[in-house]
């Protein structure tokens, strides 16, 4: 599957055929993308691959250690590796077209009152340990 920004600058491919996905409801993630919630997913670093545009993606980074990479020229987030782990952080709404499984709910503590959260999924307050919410969205049959 591809993915890529608005102005289709930044383009990437993902060998997968399905992807699991999170969303999550913190303050952070709701200012960065404008919306209720950010849906993201994580991929092995082995399934990625850049297409085009990689050197057009600015970084945000805040106090908190908080970052936003958005391609320069029409500010979409786009992909960017996942800090000191061998994995991809994915914006799942860059995908060109995808099978998305949702698994997750992060910080419903700070939900917005006017969102509306997909139920029957796992649900944290704030978040799982990294290594549990790799765990819930990296695909492991392909292992
Ligand atoms: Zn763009
Ligand atoms: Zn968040």
């Amino acid at each position: 599957m591809n993915g890529s920004c608005l102005c289709g600058d930044v383009r990437y491919e993902l060998k997968l055929d399905h992807i699991n996905m999170y969303q999550c409801h913190c303050e952070q993630c709701r200012k960065q993308t404008g919306t209720a919630s950010s849906c993201g997913s994580v991929v092995r670093d082995e399934v990625f691959v850049w297409l085009s545009g990689e050197g057009n993606i600015g970084v945000w980074e805040k106090d908190s250690g908080f970052t936003s990479h958005f391609c320069r020229s029409c500010g979409s987030s786009v992909p960017n590796k996942f800090r000191g782990y061998p994995y991809y952080w994915i914006p799942v709404g860059t995908l060109d077209s995808a099978n998305v499984v949702t698994v997750a709910n992060l910080y419903s503590c700070e939900k917005a009152r006017w969102s509306n959260v997909v139920s029957g999924v796992n649900s944290y307050e704030t978040k799982p340990s990294i290594k549990s919410l790799v765990k819930l969205l990296v695909d492991t049959d392909s292992e």
